[in-house]
């Protein structure tokens, strides 16, 4: 079964084959901290979260880049209002993001550097274009000239019949009516206040691409597998990226670029104006757990725009209630006489998350499956017609697709380290390692779990 990966650069559905055979490299677009992060950037996030658990499901070793804009039009902008430096402003962004991330499960990338901390690995590329002629300087800052790279406009497929030769935006953000050359360097302003870089570009401070183009290469490598986002950073920020990195090289990039689409809120966009620009913290405080909006967030395939409603929040919550009381109840079964069913539709749950979610991560349909999984085993465990050992391959399975999904509650977590510490315990008692056995057993005493050796097996229960 092959992992199939729809690529916005060529449009198409592709097999996936990284560069280097069994690592994948890869890039994401992180947050710009100039304010907490609201639910629609952590829908990128989780999209990416799902993407780089499922690559580990298949057996790769997943190499995450992920950077922390903390020098940008907006973030200067804000940190000046307040009257404090850009580092002050930053650094409680900074840290509620992992906080959020955290809470989210939203599992850690290998690398989080932030823009502060490459401005010489920026200025290095800078001058590789300025040395390939691709850059050049107007009024103090330097731009790239898109007219001399044939390739610009690949990426977000734009008709370069319209660009107007000599077109300059410094603003970090614009629209694609506004295709220009982009700043590179911004030459110091007073609007920047304490905030720039002495370096060989002169006075100033990076553009928005460049730290993107910097910190990927530097982390990944000039050419690597996959780069992430958001859609509304296709056009101008990964079309930049890409101009950059392929001009300074003279290389491929990025062979897959995955975009996910936009999240509204209640059918309507998010703003500032309708007051749904929603925070984590706003979720929880109305009463919502981190993981019912984990599940939402999670459970609409990355490419359609997600709807997130209150009724979704709430369904969401009903579906992890059946996930996780399937797993207890399944864990609490005494066993009973094998009707012989169990093992086709373990076997089938398996295929299907897999063949599903090799299909351009088509997460509603993996899902649909491990549903089916549930009623399936629920009805025979219910009958009495399935056998410890049967019980023992649903819950590994189940145990093995809740790595990409993490869906299971602290408590359902907790019962299933608490198995994983007694089979090893039993494991040790059979090689006639009474030492570790015995460590095993206190340690699970430590945690207020008491065994009882049965005749069907070890037995737990919490001391009350
Ligand atoms: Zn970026």
């Amino acid at each position: 079964m092959a992992l199939m990966f729809r690529n916005s650069l060529t449009r198409a559905k592709e097999e996936f084959k990284p560069i280097e055979s069994g690592t994948v490299r890869m890039y994401t677009c992180g947050p710009t901290v100039y304010q907490y992060a609201h639910i629609g950037n952590f829908r990128a996030y989780m999209f990416e979260d799902l993407l780089r658990r499922y690559l580990k499901y298949k057996g790769y070793r997943v190499i995450q880049v992920m950077n922390l804009t903390d020098v940008d039009d907006k973030t200067i902008r804000d940190s000046r209002k307040k009257g404090i430096s850009l580092k002050e402003h930053t650094a409680p962004f900074i840290e509620a993001f992992f906080n959020d991330i955290d809470t989210l499960r939203i599992e850690r990338a290998e690398y989080y550097p932030a823009a502060t901390e490459h401005i010489p690995e920026m200025v290095a590329i800078i001058k590789k274009l300025i040395a390939r002629g691709l850059a050049y300087r107007a009024d103090g800052s330097w731009y790239f000239k898109i007219s001399d790279f044939p390739d610009y406009g690949k990426l977000a497929n734009l008709d370069r019949s319209g660009l107007k030769s000599g077109a300059r935006v410094a603003t970090d953000e614009y629209e694609k009516e506004s295709v220009s050359d982009f700043a590179l360097w911004k030459a110091w302003d007073e609007e920047d206040g304490d905030v720039y870089w002495e370096t060989e570009l002169g006075k100033g401070r990076p553009g928005w691409h460049i730290e993107c183009s910097a910190m990927s290469s530097k982390y990944l490598g000039n050419h690597f597998d996959i780069h992430t986002g958001g859609v509304d950073n296709m056009f101008p920020h990964h079309e930049n990226e890409i101009a950059q990195s392929e001009g300074a090289n003279g290389e491929k990039f990025v062979n897959y670029w995955l975009h996910c689409e936009h999240l509204i809120v209640e059918s309507r966009k998010m703003s500032k104006s309708l007051g749904n620009t929603y925070s984590l913290r706003d979720l929880m405080d109305k009463g919502y757990s981190a993981l019912a909006l984990r599940y939402l967030l999670l459970a609409t395939h990355y490419r359609q725009q997600l709807n997130l409603t209150f009724d979704g929040l709430e369904a969401a919550r009903g579906a992890l209630e059946r996930y996780n009381d399937f797993i207890a109840n399944l864990s609490d079964y005494g066993g009973g006489r094998s009707s012989g069913e169990a093992g086709a539709i373990v076997d089938r749950v398996l295929q299907e998350f897999e063949s599903r979610m090799n299909d351009d991560l088509n997460i509603s349909g993996a899902l649909g499956a491990v549903f089916d999984f549930i009623r399936d085993i629920n009805r025979l465990r219910a009958d009495g017609r399935l056998s410890i050992e049967e019980r023992d391959r649903a819950l590994t399975a189940i145990r093995r697709i809740d790595t990409v999904l993490d869906f299971q509650t602290r408590q359902a977590a907790l019962d299933a380290e608490i198995e994983s510490l007694i089979a090893r315990r039993t494991e040790a008692r059979k090689r006639k390692d009474f030492a570790t056995s015995d460590s095993i057993r206190d340690q699970l005493l430590a945690m207020g779990i008491v065994l009882e050796d049965t005749p069907q097996g070890v037995k737990w229960k919490r001391k009350v």
